[in-house]
């Protein structure tokens, strides 16, 4: 059974759900980004294609205060998240949440988690750098999933959550539910015995270890623990601080050894997290194929193509 909603309502709809929740949607400002939604910003709603900017910032925030000491005494943070719905998640994005909950276990994140109800939107319009119909997503993960079709929406429920939420609109008189169209190819992803390949070395001397494809990539989530501390050493607070394998300071350990030295290890590390290493571990890629990495790359690398173009690998 799905609910139908007008697409002339939507609006309405997401007032009324700010009404009792913080609601968070993607928005079209300097960029593209998921941001908490006001009777302001909701004039900039942005649907069109996926946001540039992914959502983790909701769930991992950059410079988060894990815990603080006074006088000695430990204080952890407890997370203060309002009870909250994201909307307009895309299946890319709802499945990087599921790979972020395979790592992330600490009590702010699953806090977080729990607190977030998260409804689905189909996306109508894969760009150029979209391959996310070859990386086996899940069709999980979501209280409610949006499909547009013509003037309406067609609401699919995925939780008790969810169904609360559209429990005053109509019951569709048919089902929508759309497969993502065709997106950029990724045929063969055993990439195990080409680590050593040659090809890696042209992507590697054009990247430039700026960091943007980790920053940018919804999946990626390795950060530093760091404290402030006062001059008297009794107070201050500990605090995680986003990090990026692709900077050389990542591997770097007492006495100024770097282990990931050179730009082609840093690069393969990526693309070998991504589509190898994580698999191997959890039996789901740590890529989920939103090609932001591709997008926001200044140097235009498309380590997509390089995989494609590994000799021997099936295509
Ligand atoms: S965005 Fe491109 S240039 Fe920057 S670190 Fe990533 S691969 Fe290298
Ligand atoms: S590696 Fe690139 S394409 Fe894959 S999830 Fe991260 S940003 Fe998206």
């Amino acid at each position: 059974m799905q609910k139908i909603l007008p697409k002339s309502k939507l609006n309405d709809f997401l007032k009324k759900l700010m009404q009792k929740h913080q609601v968070i949607a993607p928005v079209k400002e300097e960029n593209t980004k998921f941001k908490i939604l006001n009777n302001q910003n909701l004039k900039k709603l942005y649907l069109k294609k996926i946001t540039q900017v992914p959502v983790k910032k909701f769930f991992i925030p950059d410079n988060e205060i894990l815990l603080e000491y006074k006088n000695d005494k430990l204080i952890e943070k407890k997370d203060s998240t309002l009870p909250r719905i994201i909307f307009g998640l895309r299946k890319c994005d709802i499945n990087a949440l599921l790979v972020l909950d395979k790592i992330m276990q600490d009590p702010l994140y699953i806090s977080k988690r729990k607190n977030t109800i998260i409804i689905g939107l189909y996306c109508e319009n894969p760009d150029e750098y979209c391959f996310c119909k070859s990386m086996e997503l899940s069709e999980k993960g979501y209280d409610l999933f949006f499909y547009p079709d013509r003037k309406n929406y067609y609401i699919s429920i995925g939780s008790k959550k969810g169904e609360k939420l559209v429990s005053n609109l109509a019951v569709a008189k048919k089902q929508v539910i759309k497969q993502i169209k065709n997106t950029k190819k990724l045929p063969d992803k055993n990439i195990e015995n080409h680590y050593r390949d040659k090809i890696w070395e042209s992507d590697a001397e054009k990247c430039l270890s700026c960091s943007a494809c980790t920053v940018y990539c919804p999946t990626c989530n390795c950060f530093d623990i760091k404290d402030n501390l006062d001059v008297n050493l009794k107070n201050g607070e500990r605090f995680r601080k986003e990090t990026s394998c692709q900077l050389k300071s990542f591997t770097r350990v007492a006495g100024g050894k770097s282990y990931r030295d050179s730009r082609l290890s840093r690069f393969k590390h990526f693309v070998y997290h991504k589509i190898d290493y994580f698999k191997k571990q959890h039996e789901v890629y740590m890529c989920v194929g939103c090609g932001r990495c591709l997008r926001v790359c200044p140097t235009n690398i498309d380590w997509i193509n390089t995989i494609n173009l590994l000799k021997g690998i099936k295509k």
